[in-house]
């Protein structure tokens, strides 16, 4: 079994808080789509003839992609994927791409499942974050992919706004809810060095939220959501019963994985691999037939620190049988040892041999997934 990701790195234009790899020059597209065919073709050994069991479109926004380019990456991906046997094809589309054409066209590729980013259903909460759409538009375009049979679909939301009243994130929750969506993703927005964002806050033109409205905020999520039968299965992630991300989950379960496209990461389950954060020097390198990735070769130790910060992050926890069997017997009594007053003080449980972090862990999530990392 394995993941396959698509990167596609162009948007129409830059939201002040992104630091992900895209570009606002679409002129590259079409040839950028081919070298993605071609990558695919080149690696697709990598794969070790596993099982493609989910596919995710992921950006930059690849509801960009015109229905020609979805066309020849759908044409090349068939060569390697069989879309009968695999469980989940998700597409990332931004609100104002989402026109009845769009979604017309979607239906008759093998996506099954679609991630909009709405980030917010308030009009100036949008133009601050510099957004394309507007609140109206994003509840239309949810209801038309849900209309169209994208039953299986998730929104993005952002919290901790400049300015953001409690009221006001609970507003854009009610309005999430009353949509009908059966997932949804909720980050507190990060000032990434570098972005328009980062930089008006150095210039003191916008004040941060403070950390106590921001955990009263997550504490309103997943109140809100719970109440509404939504299970908090990831520290950011909701859903309905069953309708968890598969994708993202795999991810969090260590399963391997090829990423195609500039910036996309890959994963063997020894080695990761990264592809050039550079347009050009990625299609330069794939026309001339070969990959320029760079290569991480992981360690145990470094393997033992990310399933304790993968598996901790879900509601399935850590399971200390398959931490033992994995990592031997030393690791495993230092982990529980580590866990211990966690514990104790109520932010850790221990049943049926798995380590879980609490409701009460969740605020100090990365404090206790710290204490328990190998450090030599
Ligand atoms: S649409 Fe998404 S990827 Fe593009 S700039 Fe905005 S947040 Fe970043």
């Amino acid at each position: 079994m394995a993941g396959l990701y698509i990167h596609i790195p162009f948007c129409a234009s830059r939201c002040i808080y992104c630091d992900f790899f895209s570009s606002t020059d679409s002129s590259l597209r079409g040839g950028y789509v081919d070298a993605v065919c071609r990558e695919l073709a080149l690696r697709r050994g990598e794969l070790g003839g596993e099982r493609v069991s989910t596919v995710y479109f992921g950006g930059g926004t690849p509801s960009t992609l015109s229905a020609g380019e979805c066309d020849r990456l759908f044409g090349a991906l068939s060569a390697v994927v069989d879309w009968s046997a695999c469980d989940e094809v998700t597409f990332e589309v931004n609100p104002d791409d989402v026109t009845p054409s769009f979604v017309a066209m979607l239906r008759d590729t093998p996506v099954n499942r679609l991630s909009m980013g709405v980030q917010s259903f308030d009009d100036s909460d949008l133009a601050f974050l510099r957004r394309r759409h507007t609140a109206r538009a994003a509840i239309e375009a949810v209801n038309r992919c849900l209309e169209a049979g994208y039953n299986n679909m998730s929104i993005d939301l952002i919290y901790g706004l400049p300015g953001q009243s409690l009221d006001g994130w609970q507003r854009n929750l009610r309005q999430a809810v009353s949509l009908g969506v059966p997932h949804l993703s909720a980050y507190s927005l990060m000032y990434e060095e570098h972005t328009a964002l980062w930089r008006m806050r150095e210039r003191g033109e916008v004040e941060e939220c403070d950390e106590e409205t921001s955990l009263s905020m997550f504490e309103r999520l997943i109140d809100e959501l719970e109440s509404h039968g939504y299970e908090h299965y990831e520290i950011s992630n909701f859903a309905r019963p069953g309708l968890y991300a598969r994708h993202n989950t795999a991810y969090w379960q260590g399963v391997p994985y090829l990423g195609l496209g500039a910036a996309a990461h890959s994963y063997d389950g020894r080695c990761r691999r990264v592809n050039p954060s550079s347009l050009w020097a990625y299609m330069e390198a794939i026309n001339e037939g070969c990959v320029a990735y760079a290569e991480e070769r992981e360690t145990s130790d470094s393997l033992y620190n990310e399933r304790i910060l993968t598996s901790l992050r879900t509601c399935w926890g850590l399971d200390m049988k398959r931490l033992e069997t994995d990592f031997g017997e030393e690791r495993a009594r230092y982990c529980l040892k580590q866990a211990r007053p966690h514990i104790e003080a109520g932010r850790l449980a221990f049943t049926d041999e798995r380590l879980r972090i609490t409701r009460a862990g969740l605020f100090t999530s990365d404090d206790i997934m710290s204490d328990l990392f190998w450090v030599d």
